[in-house]
């Protein structure tokens, strides 16, 4: 045996190449925000999950650099042994008091909540049922917990209702599992009647609001508040679903949380492996986080300008006949392509433009697009710069 153990890694390099799925990164310069700077060159931003521009505010920056004054770079250890501070309390507090829930439970990024929640929720004699499009960290989450994991078709309550007639009886504990906003198509789920499913069926339920926490929502605090208000955030009505979210989008920094019920909360400090075996947050994204927070419940009018510039952006794509936008009821608009070539194309179009909106290609999505992510700091003319270009396409 002369031939490397890793020989056929370069193979599977090449078919990924030949498959135009390859995938670089591109740095970034300066703070993040409307426009950014790459290789040298200042772009109209249009991929970035920072929806409220919080993620340059000075005041954030400032709250991390008093922060890292105060308690270092590093919190040194995991949240049970060194690494915890007051100010991780204190954000766990004010995301519950956002989303209105009993507590809160702050992990190092939303992907570890979403792995930590579901590997504690369910284990090998449970069923989750997930969202075909849901986040791979959802899907990741699924396959780490050991149930047995079915995907009803997107957003379709009449499959997952199938499902889980013929199913659920078979198992101790189900999970259903679903995006609020789904990230790669910018579509809402379809909350109220998954909660109802979810009731009829004894389910538990995780709905992941990494796109719709400070997004949507009549205070921003996601897609159950904007479904059933205040009240169906009441942790004792039996069929509260359990929240995720993360820090790393509206909110600006970086990080993830669970927010619920006391009692789910104070299992998951007891038994979730990645909140109890990675090193907690560190100091300076905690309070960045936590003056978003702040912010977030202060500074409503951000919100309203988001989605002014959505709106702005749906109508004028809308005007393009020959454009076909994906429903959305979000910030995130995306044009589909019939095939990756031509998504590759028009995203280097629009480059060289001086607009940066990148495609997104199978295998992340069943078709390419171009996904677009409209920001509260967008100006009127920067958006209408966008949709100019698209024109010219
Ligand atoms: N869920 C969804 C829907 C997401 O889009 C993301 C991030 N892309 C995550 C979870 C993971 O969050 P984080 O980036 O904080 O790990």
């Amino acid at each position: 045996m002369t031939s490397s153990p890793y020989a056929w890694i370069e193979q599977s390099l090449e078919t990924i190449h030949r498959a135009g799925w390859y995938r670089q990164t591109r740095a970034i310069s300066g703070r993040p925000g409307a426009t950014i700077e790459c290789d040298g060159r200042r772009y109209l931003n249009f991929a970035s999950n920072d929806y409220l521009g919080l993620a340059g505010d000075d005041r954030l920056i400032q709250a991390a650099i008093a922060a890292l004054q105060t308690y270092g770079t590093g919190s040194t250890g995991s949240r049970l042994l060194t690494g915890h501070r007051t100010l991780h309390r204190e954000l766990e507090i004010a995301i519950a008091s956002l989303k209105h829930t009993e507590d809160a439970i702050v992990f190092s990024s939303g992907y570890l909540a979403n792995l930590g929640a579901i590997a504690t929720l369910v284990g090998k004699r449970d069923l989750v049922l997930s969202d075909q499009y849901n986040h791979s960290s959802l899907r990741n989450g699924a396959i780490v917990s050991g149930a047995s994991v079915l995907e009803y078709d997107h957003c379709n309550v009449q499959d997952l209702k199938i499902k889980l007639s013929q199913q659920r009886t078979h198992f101790q504990h189900c999970l259903i599992l679903t995006d609020s906003i789904f990230s790669m198509d910018g579509d809402l789920c379809p909350l109220p009647e998954i909660l109802e499913l979810a009731a009829q069926f004894e389910c538990m339920v995780l709905v992941d609001e990494a796109h719709a926490t400070g997004v949507i929502g009549a205070t921003g605090a996601g897609c159950v508040e904007h479904f059933g208000g205040r009240s169906a955030l009441d942790t004792s009505r039996s069929s509260a679903p359990v929240q995720m979210g993360t820090l790393s989008k509206a909110i600006g920094s970086l990080g993830g949380y669970v927010a619920g019920s006391a009692t789910v909360i104070d299992f998951l400090r007891n038994r979730a492996p990645s909140w109890i075996y990675t090193t907690a947050l560190s100091p300076a994204d905690t309070a960045a986080a936590l003056e978003a927070i702040r912010i977030v419940q202060q500074e409503p009018q951000r919100r309203q300008q988001l989605w002014d510039a959505v709106t702005r952006l749906k109508t004028s794509l809308h005007h393009h006949a020959h454009l076909t936008v994906l429903p959305s009821q979000s910030p995130i608009l995306c044009v589909q392509f019939p095939e990756v070539k031509s998504a590759l194309a028009a995203s280097q179009a629009l480059q060289d433009q001086g607009i940066f909106a990148p495609a997104i290609r199978p295998p992340t999505v069943p078709t390419s697009r171009i996904r677009l992510t409209v920001m509260a700091t967008h100006s009127a003319q920067q958006i209408d710069r966008l949709a100019t270009a698209f024109g010219l396409l």
